[in-house]
């Protein structure tokens, strides 16, 4: 059986306590590789090692660094395959969408800040003549980096590409559901010349790893990828050190949709947002509000749209939906599915497993899921299931869905679909969320700013934003003959 280590300064390291975490394969139920069960002696010796590396990677010129960052991004392009196989097998998403969402950004992330790097300028303030004050970009030093299970390079990579072309050094902590892809890439980094200790990468369990680096007094700053509850904890524990943090938690985004649209052209538009990657995407559409007028037909159309899509093995290319990550996440995705039956919600497609035999008989799978009639007050309206279930209600007015939207303790995303410029924009400008996508989902450019309003998160990362978040911004004044 294949077991994972550690990368610490540039090398493969077995947990300091010799322990392992079995993976299991969520199309399977089985067993396919073990990982480090990592303790405070691993994250320390990890951090130990970016300290060591922090003054040289700070002092390299950015050309330099942009080289190698482009070079990690090139190699990534090269091993695609192999590493899109391996995300699907660990997060049970179709292979396909690990090479053309995941791979590809995981690529970017990285090819983006390289010559965002090269392109990144300061401005100056003059005084009257008087004085000129500019501004210092200074990399602050080692980042703790934590993210998902969802999108797991795609994530790590969207934190280590700006940490590392800022200057800093990291220690990454992936989710234990996920660790290969983070495994498959440190020899990249190698191949790529990124400098000992400059990426680590510490595998176990969130609480203690996670929770030891956000601890650790040698990391000044964590960038945080997951769940509001999780964030709240890691906020608590690095309070006492005043750590600079930047946090992207959880979502129920809105998707609404005004009478003018051609319905048979957005249904498989908002299938798509609603179901893509299982539903485990902070992004997908959770809470789906139509205007009454065509609510009956809209209802009937994506009902049929969403039976048919094709739910089964990741590597299969006809696969849209594969399992649910880990047994875990599937009893609780199941246990609000019942509870929306409960509160009264009528299923209206999917709402049980698929039927699937063989090697499949134990996966994690549930049919992609439409409940209808839902009353604005339920439970399920105000929680982030993160699955394939999704809720479907009517609206009479557009400002009426803008408050059913905005009737959440989230603000991440929503979508608007309409031919009406006047009432899309009206919309976006009044929905308390972070993006708003117009006639659009998941388009996402690196230049803008992403980030949550209220309880999906603090801080925006994204092109200038994740410059000012991994960097410590100092003001010179000088005074101009002055002596
Ligand atoms: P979790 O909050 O459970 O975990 C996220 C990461 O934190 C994992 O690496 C986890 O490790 C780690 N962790 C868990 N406990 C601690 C702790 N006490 N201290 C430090 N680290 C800890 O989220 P999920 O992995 O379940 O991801 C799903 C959530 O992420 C959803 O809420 C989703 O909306 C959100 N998300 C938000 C995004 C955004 O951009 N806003 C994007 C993608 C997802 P381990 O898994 O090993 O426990």
């Amino acid at each position: 059986m294949e077991r994972l280590k550690n990368f610490i300064n540039g090398e493969f390291a077995t947990p300091a306590e010799g322990k392992y975490l079995d993976k299991i394969a969520p199309s399977t139920g089985e067993k396919i590789y073990e990982l480090p069960d990592s303790t405070e002696v691993d994250v320390v010796q990890a951090v130990k090692a970016a300290q060591g590396a922090f003054e040289g990677w700070a002092d390299t010129p950015i050309a330099e660094r942009s080289r190698i960052m482009s070079r990690v991004a090139d190699l990534i392009d090269l091993k695609r395959d192999e590493l899109a196989l391996a995300e699907a097998i660990d997060v049970g998403k179709p292979l396909e969408l690990a090479k053309s969402l995941d791979m590809n950004r995981a690529a970017l992330n990285f090819r983006f800040f390289a010559a965002a790097l090269l392109n990144k300028t300061e401005m100056a303030t003059d005084m009257d003549g008087d004085a000129i004050n500019y501004t210092l970009r200074q990399p602050i030093g080692v980042a703790g980096l934590i993210a998902p299970w969802n999108l797991p390079l795609y994530l790590m990579s969207w934190k280590i590409a700006p940490a590392i072309a800022c200057g800093n050094t990291v220690v990454c902590k992936p989710s234990e559901w996920t660790s290969k892809t983070c495994f498959l890439l440190a020899p990249l980094l190698n191949e790529a010349g990124v400098p000992k200790g400059v990426v680590n990468f510490i595998f176990g369990k969130g609480d203690p790893v996670g929770s030891y680096l956000v601890k650790h007094p040698g990391v000044p700053l964590i960038s945080f990828t997951g769940g509001t509850a999780t964030g709240e904890k890691i906020q608590t524990m690095a309070a006492p050190y005043v750590k600079k943090v930047s946090m992207e938690l959880g979502g129920k985004n809105a998707t609404l949709v005004m009478k003018d649209v051609d319905i048979a052209k957005v249904v498989p538009q908002i299938a798509r947002a609603s179901f893509l990657n299982s539903g485990e995407i902070c992004l997908c559409g959770s809470k789906i509000l139509v205007q009454e007028d065509i609510y009956e037909e809209f209802c009937k159309q994506l009902a049929a749209h969403v039976d048919q899509l094709v739910v089964g093995d990741p590597v299969d290319s006809k696969t849209f939906m594969g399992p649910l990550v880990s047994k875990q996440h599937y009893d609780k995705v199941l246990s609000l599915l019942d509870l929306a039956k409960k509160e009264g919600g009528k299923v209206i497609a999917g709402g049980a497993r698929p039927d699937l035999g063989g090697a499949m008989k134990n996966g994690y799978f549930l049919r992609p899921t439409l409940i209808k009639d839902l009353t604005n007050c339920s439970e399920i309206h105000q929680t982030e299931i993160f699955g394939p279930v999704v809720t479907i209600n009517s609206f009479k007015y557009p400002h009426e869905a803008v408050k059913w939207a905005n009737n959440s303790p989230y603000g991440l995303s929503a979508s608007v679909w309409t031919k009406s410029l006047t009432t899309a924009h009206k919309v976006a400008a009044d929905l308390k969320v972070g993006t708003v996508w117009i006639n659009t989902w998941l388009k996402r450019d690196l230049r803008v700013p992403f980030g949550g309003q209220k309880a999906s998160g603090i801080g925006r990362e994204g092109g200038a934003h994740s410059f000012d978040f991994y960097t410590e911004t100092k003001t010179v004044c000088v005074q101009l003959g002055g002596v």
